[in-house]
């Protein structure tokens, strides 16, 4: 059994307690996790708290910035290690897994980096004054991990909040972990100090929940589903911590009758079978004008038709779900749609060889969706695009902005002007032109409007999130 990681050292539960972890691509238990209690969280939480009042604070921001630094170098010399272990726990295929792996290196160098880069102001005021700003880190800082992406999720959290002087507990989610134990042991190895990082394992509802609402956490910050968003904002409100939140969406690539198709079909591809359609920022909805959608359908289906799906070491377009029931869940959406007359264009298929057991689920392209229908409407989470006509600009930005969501969008038009109005019309965290997902972006800032979650992640930006800002006001005429 893995244990936790608290003080640099490998804990036992308090309880004894375990947790099965389930290979997606056969279904086979291959490990077993702690499954945290109160107890095992106490202890993470004092270590971080420790931590955070001795050793850490002392250290100054560009020597915190130079342990970020070589946990870095040291994380891309583990990196097909890492990646291994992250294929096998996620049913990731391996290209997949050794793109998060490189993306972890990256947000460690990133923030590394910027730790002493960061900085208060000073502010013009009344004759006699000197006003001036000081960041300071919020102290202990609570991140709860999901399974989609554990090393990029957990690169961009915890690399801010430590460039930032936070101490931090982890959380991950409890069907995916591995890799991350072996990071934070990685980085008991390069000198953090002890109680800086701890990894506490667990159920969400059990674990995650005690740590959200403990009185001693000064930050959470939370990747999850809109309902545990929800669950999460109010127990930390039992003490007001602030937190930031990133809870998915339904992202929609508008394509203009101007766009360079050629451009646009590979990406649309990638954008909805990238980790089985397990991605907050899918391209989960494909918005077309009228005059070339039959155009754009005929040639996605028959990318969709030539998708080939599999295990990770297999490392096909597509691997299999987390597990089984995100399997049902897909492919219930799959039965509704059928219900109600949805036409299917073209679906994927599971490759020979595939094993058996495994969470698999054919990536599907229908047409035609209705934008009031729960496939145009909620977060399916799996390999299934929806697309849809539009008319008109104005009839694309009502349809864009159509739903409770607003994490991603894409606008595919050669016209300048109207990359800029659509740009500006659409509620959405991020926008790409030309283009989805900038292929990752550690630098770009990150995160929704409203049920997509509020507060920044990734790039320069996060780092304000983790910090409080103090104005100190000196009167000296
Ligand atoms: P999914 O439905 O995709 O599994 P969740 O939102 O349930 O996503 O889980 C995301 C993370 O939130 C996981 O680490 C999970 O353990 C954790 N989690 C689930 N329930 C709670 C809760 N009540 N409090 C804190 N964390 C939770």
């Amino acid at each position: 059994m893995k244990l936790h990681f608290i003080e640099n050292r490998w804990v036992e539960p308090a309880g004894g307690d375990s947790i099965a972890v389930i290979d997606p691509s056969d279904g086979q238990v291959f490990e077993h996790i702690a499954r945290g209690n109160a107890v095992d969280i106490e202890r993470a939480v004092s270590a971080a708290r420790r931590a955070y009042d001795g050793a850490w604070s002392r250290l100054s921001a560009a020597e915190r910035g130079r342990l970020l630094l070589k946990l870095s170098a040291r994380l891309q010399a583990h990196q097909e290690e890492l990646a291994q272990l992250e294929a096998r726990d996620c049913g990731k295929p391996l290209k997949q897994a050794r793109a998060d792996a490189a993306a972890i290196v990256r947000y460690f160098e990133f923030y590394g980096g910027a730790a002493d880069k960061l900085h208060g102001d000073t502010i013009p005021y009344q004759a006699g004054y000197t006003v001036l700003t000081l960041r300071e880190p919020h102290g202990v800082t609570a991140h709860i991990v999901p399974w989609n992406y554990p090393m990029q999720i957990f690169g961009r959290c915890v690399g801010g909040a430590l460039a930032a002087g936070n101490t931090c507990v982890v959380k991950p989610a409890e069907d995916a972990c591995l890799s991350l134990l072996r990071v934070a042991e990685l980085a008991a190895e390069v000198g953090l100090p002890e109680g800086v990082l701890n990894i506490v394992t667990g159920f969400g509802h059990e674990a995650g929940d005690l740590l959200v609402r403990h009185p001693d956490v000064d930050h959470v910050s939370f990747t999850g589903s809109p309902a545990i968003g929800r669950v999460v904002v109010r127990a930390a409100a039992d003490h007001h911590t602030p937190v930031t939140l990133e809870l998915g969406g339904k992202s929609p690539q508008i394509v203009f009758d101007d766009a360079d198709l050629d451009a646009l079909l590979p990406v649309a591809v990638n954008a909805i079978v990238q980790n089985a359609g397990q991605t907050c920022s899918a391209g989960s909805r494909l918005l077309v004008q009228r005059g070339i959608y039959e155009q754009v359908l005929q040639r996605l289906g028959d990318l969709f038709s030539g998708l080939r799906v599999g295990s990770a070491q297999m490392d096909l377009d597509c691997g299999p779900l987390i597990r089984h029931s995100q399997q049902e869940r897909v492919a219930a959406f799959l039965d509704q749609a059928r219900r109600d007359g949805i036409a299917t264009v073209a679906q994927g298929k599971i490759a020979a060889g595939a094993p058996a057991g495994g969470f698999y689920q054919p990536p599907t392209l229908l047409r035609d969706v209705p934008p009031q229908h729960r496939l145009a409407q909620e977060e399916v989470f799996g390999p299934v695009l929806a697309a849809m006509p539009f008319d008109d600009e104005a009839h694309a930005v009502a349809l864009a902005n159509g739903t409770d969501y607003g994490l991603v969008a894409s606008v595919w038009t050669r016209d300048g002007a109207r990359q800029m109005r659509l740009a500006r019309a659409i509620r959405s965290g991020q926008v790409f032109i030309n283009n989805y997902g900038a292929g990752g972006g550690v630098e770009l800032p990150f995160g929704g409007v409203k049920a997509s979650g509020h507060g920044r992640e990734k790039g320069f930006e996060a780092l304000y999130g983790f910090t409080v800002l103090k104005t100190i006001a000196i009167r000296h005429d």
